[in-house]
C-alpha cells in the first residue's frame, strides 16, 4: 500500500459515506490525513467516520446536501473550526439520475442531477478555495467521469454535469494557481459502487465490463489511489487536468 505522506493535512470528502468517496476517505486517512466525511445522511457519515478513524487520525462529519450552498459554506467553516484548516477537498458527491433520451428528459430530472453533480461541485470548490487561501493553498479533486469526455445514451443531465465539472476544474486551476491551489478532475470508468449496482442487473454490468479494455469494471479503491496522489505533494506539477482512471474505456 502506498503512503501518500499526508500527515498534518486536513481533507474533506463529499459523498464520503459510500462507494468512491468512502474509499477516498480511507486512502487519505491511511496516508496520514485527518478526514471530514460529508454526506446527506448523518448516520451514514458517522458510520463511515468510525471506520476511517481506525487509521488513527482525527475525523469529523457533516450532514450536508452539496446542492445547498449555505450548507456547504457552513460545513466548510465547521471543518476549519474543528480541525484547524483545509488542505484537500474531494468534491465527490454525485447521483445518477433519470434514464431517458434527451427528447424526453424532464425539467425536474434535469435540475435534480445538475443541482448535485454540477452546482454541488461548484459550491464545494468555491468553499474549498476560500478556506485554502487562508492557509496558503491546497489540492482540490473534482469527481468527473468518463462521461465528462464522451456521451452516453439516456444520460443527458449526468453527461452535461460531468463535462461541466471538467470545465470548472480547468478554469479554477488557472484562476487560483497563484494562491497555491491545484485543481484537478478525475474521470472513473464504471466502478462497483451502490450507485451502479442499485440501478443495473448482472447482464448490464457484464455489458459495461466489456466496454473497458480490461474487461471488468473498476473498484472504488482503484480510483482512490489516483485521488490520493493528486491530493499529495507528489503531484506538485499537476493542475487543471482531467485524469481518466477507466480501465481503457476511453481508449477505443
Ligand atoms: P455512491 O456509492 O452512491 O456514493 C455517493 C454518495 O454521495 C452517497 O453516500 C450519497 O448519499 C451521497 N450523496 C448523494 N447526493 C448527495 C448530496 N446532494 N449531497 C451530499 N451527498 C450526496 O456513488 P459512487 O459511485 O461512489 O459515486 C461517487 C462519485 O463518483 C459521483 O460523483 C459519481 O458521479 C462519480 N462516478 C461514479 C462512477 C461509478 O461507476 N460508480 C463512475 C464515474 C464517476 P445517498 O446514498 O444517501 O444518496
Amino acid at each position: 500500500m502506498i503512503d501518500y505522506e499526508l500527515d498534518g493535512k486536513v481533507a474533506v470528502v463529499t459523498g464520503g459515506a459510500s462507494g468512491i468517496g468512502l474509499a477516498c476517505a480511507h486512502t487519505l486517512a491511511r496516508s496520514g490525513a485527518d478526514v471530514s466525511v460529508w454526506d446527506l445522511d448523518e448516520a451514514a457519515a458517522l458510520r463511515a467516520a468510525d471506520e476511517v478513524a481506525t487509521h488513527g487520525h482525527r475525523t469529523h462529519t457533516a450532514a450536508v446536501d452539496v446542492s445547498d450552498s449555505a450548507a456547504v459554506d457552513a460545513a466548510m467553516a465547521d471543518v476549519v473550526s474543528s480541525l484547524g484548516r483545509v488542505d484537500i477537498v474531494v468534491a465527490n458527491a454525485g447521483i445518477g439520475g433519470e434514464a431517458a433520451p434527451a427528447g424526453e428528459y424532464s425539467d425536474e430530472a434535469w435540475h435534480a442531477v445538475i443541482s448535485v453533480n454540477l452546482d454541488g461541485v461548484f459550491y464545494t470548490q468555491r468553499a474549498a478555495i476560500r478556506a485554502m487561501k487562508a492557509t496558503g493553498g491546497g489540492s482540490i479533486v473534482n469527481m468527473a467521469s468518463i462521461l465528462g469526455q464522451v456521451g452516453f445514451t439516456t444520460a443527458s443531465a449526468y453527461v452535461s454535469a460531468k463535462h461541466g465539472v471538467v470545465g470548472l476544474t480547468q478554469t479554477a486551476a488557472w484562476e487560483h494557481a497563484a494562491d497555491g491551489i491545484r485543481v484537478n478532475a478525475v474521470g472513473p470508468g464504471f466502478i462497483r459502487t451502490p450507485l451502479v449496482e442499485k440501478h443495473l442487473d448482472q447482464d448490464a454490468l457484464d455489458f459495461l465490463a466489456s466496454q473497458h479494455a480490461l474487461q471488468r469494471i473498476g473498484e472504488p479503491e482503484e480510483v482512490a489511489e489516483l485521488v490520493a496522489w493528486l491530493a499529495s505533494d507528489a503531484a506538485s506539477f499537476a493542475t487543471g487536468t482531467y485524469y481518466a482512471i477507466d480501465g481503457g474505456y476511453l481508449a477505443k
